[in-house]
């Protein structure tokens, strides 16, 4: 029988997926419909979604196998009452290796301390500034999930001394890993470039707070690719303004975009990325939606599922 297959992620993003969409559809064998619209409801089998969809009520959907999200992240859509069906979020090569990069930049920016370096003019002396092996500087990545643990084996591959924290224990080859909330302080401790890559849940909220920054070494740097409200703003400011860090990357805010009148777009220790540590890349990411649908018409457990209780 026929696939019925909605893709409600937005008419731009329809644009660059369909494409991509077929070709792995076909790739897989399925025989498929697949549209932004439709017709009922209740014919539709998939749903291809991003958060910031006009689709926010699945009632209707009631032959809905499975939500599957283009996004990491989910906390737009996974306390969302009429979402009844499995939802599967986004773990993507292409998404992965974007953020590697994005991290890698940021973190080298600040380990090379490239910014006192890049200068057209200036005292040789003065600038002659030489930074110590990557093996001498720890990087804390809180979340060792597709992102993190990846981020922090390319990181570690680089010869830094890395060390991740999760809620459960793991094991990643080349990073220290601490979990729970014992795991914390330590992994806060001794972290000179802490990243941030966790999920936004009900525990994860305003972690970084006062108490937490406080644990921090003196001149650390924070880098935020995960989400805005991972951080309390207020007592981020205060940690800088006092000189207990030196520096903030943030690429995620409590408010997007960030508004103008923002004091983090002004800040002279705060950078700001809007948005762009990674994208979900369509072509690699039709291949991951093309795979669950398969698993769905065969009987398999889905890819990536959500679990509902923790919130990721
Ligand atoms: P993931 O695979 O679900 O991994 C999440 C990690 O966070 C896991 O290691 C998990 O621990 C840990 N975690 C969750 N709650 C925790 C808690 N309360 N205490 C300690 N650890 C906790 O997610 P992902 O794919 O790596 O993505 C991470 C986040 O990156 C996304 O949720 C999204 O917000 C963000 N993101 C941002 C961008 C961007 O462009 N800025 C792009 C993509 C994603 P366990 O391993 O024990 O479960």
């Amino acid at each position: 029988m026929t696939i019925n297959i909605m893709f409600s992620a937005g008419a731009a993003r329809w644009a660059e997926y369909e494409t991509h969409l077929r070709l792995s559809l076909e790739d897989m064998g399925l025989d498929y419909r697949l549209d932004l619209d439709l017709g009922p409801p209740d014919a539709v089998d998939y749903v291809i979604y991003a958060p910031n969809s006009a689709l926010q009520d699945f009632t209707p959907y009631i032959r809905c196998k499975a939500v599957l999200n283009l996004w990491a992240g989910v906390e737009e859509v996974v306390d969302n009452p009429t979402l009844t069906q499995p939802l599967a979020r986004m773990v993507d090569d292409g998404l992965t290796q974007g953020m590697v990069e994005w991290v890698t930049g940021h973190v080298l920016r600040h380990h090379l301390g490239m910014d006192a370096q890049i200068r057209k003019e200036g005292d040789w002396n003065a600038l002659r500034i030489v930074p110590p092996l990557a093996s001498q500087r720890r990087v804390t990545i809180l979340g060792l999930g597709a992102l993190g643990a990846t981020v922090g084996q390319a990181l570690a591959g680089l010869g830094f001394d890395v060390v991740g924290w999760s809620r459960s224990a793991k094991h990643v080859s080349g990073v220290t890993c601490l979990f729970g909330t014992d795991g914390l302080q330590e992994a806060l401790s001794g972290g000179q470039i802490l990243v941030l890559l966790l999920p936004q849940t009900s525990k994860t909220e305003n972690l970084l707070d006062a108490t937490r920054l406080a644990q921090m070494p003196k001149g650390a740097v924070v880098i935020n690719p995960g989400r805005g409200p991972l951080i309390n703003d207020e007592a981020l400011l205060a940690a800088l303004d006092s000189d207990h860090l030196d520096h903030a990357t943030l690429d995620v805010f409590w408010v997007e975009p960030l508004p103008n009148d923002h004091v983090f777009w002004t800040h002279p220790k705060v950078t700001v990325t809007p948005h762009i540590a990674s994208e979900t890349r369509a072509n690699t990411a039709s291949h991951v939606i093309a795979e669950n649908i398969r698993r769905g018409e065969a009987g398999e457990p889905f890819l990536h599922l959500v679990d509902r209780q923790t919130g990721y």
